[in-house]
């Protein structure tokens, strides 16, 4: 009898040393990408969760995009970070941008497709609204497609505050530097009111193809073409 009632307690004893253990290792990881919507992220793959103090002095603009809870990406997208895939302008933008807002960046160049089973190529294919012929900027790391912003879909939500926001900070961004190919939904082009001159594409077949997404993208190898 005895000798069941120790085995019990050293059962149970054993069994909460476990479930504790679990408990703390679920409190310490970082299941969720904080930037990116439940089920989407890089966040358990990277271990920022082990870091205490966040990128060091000697951090790279891409360790500290990765490092910051405002920015989330995708594992695909994540991977372009990290391989040095992504232009560095781009990169600066979108620490510019997450220092107001948090931003879920879907794809940069991996997992991008213009055409459902097409594979993407450095030019845009036909059938892509007018765009047919164009460089394709994805294809060499110049752009990102941003499909959340401060945990809301940029579908449907094109004049909200936050989404609103994201625009009013890339304009922020001097021209030189500013991305000169953004695109979004139509409420939030119309809102914003920027032109060409500023770098934003106002298309019609362009806003169509944009209605769930802001697409940040630099249409040159160096330098922009905004004048504003
Ligand atoms: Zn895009």
């Amino acid at each position: 009898m005895i000798r069941a009632v120790v085995g019990l307690l050293a059962f149970l004893a054993v069994g909460a040393a476990l479930f504790a253990g679990a408990f703390w290792a679920v409190e310490n990881v970082r299941w969720e990408e904080p930037a990116c919507p439940r089920g989407v992220g890089h966040g358990f793959q990277d271990l920022r969760w082990l870091e205490d103090g966040g990128p060091g002095p000697d951090a790279t603009p891409v360790e500290r995009l990765l490092d910051r809870p405002s920015f989330g990406a995708t594992s695909e997208a994540a991977g372009d970070l990290r391989g040095g895939v992504v232009d560095e302008r781009l990169v600066q933008a979108l620490l510019t941008v997450t220092g107001e807002h948090s931003v879920c960046v879907q794809v940069f160049k991996e997992g991008h497709y213009f055409l459902p089973g097409v594979e993407d190529g450095p030019v845009i294919p036909d059938g892509y609204g007018e765009a047919g012929g164009l460089t394709n900027t994805h294809y060499f790391g110049r752009a990102a497609d941003v499909r959340w912003i401060d945990g809301r879909p940029v579908g449907g939500n094109g004049t909200d505050p936050a989404v609103l926001g994201v625009g009013r900070a890339l304009a922020a961004i001097p021209p030189e530097e500013r991305p000169d190919q953004i695109i979004g939904p139509r409420d939030w082009t119309a809102r914003l009111g920027y032109s060409w001159e500023h770098g934003w594409i106002t298309a019609e077949d362009q806003l169509d193809l944009h209605d769930r997404h802001i697409h940040i993208g630099y249409r040159d190898e160096e330098g922009t073409n905004n004048t504003r």
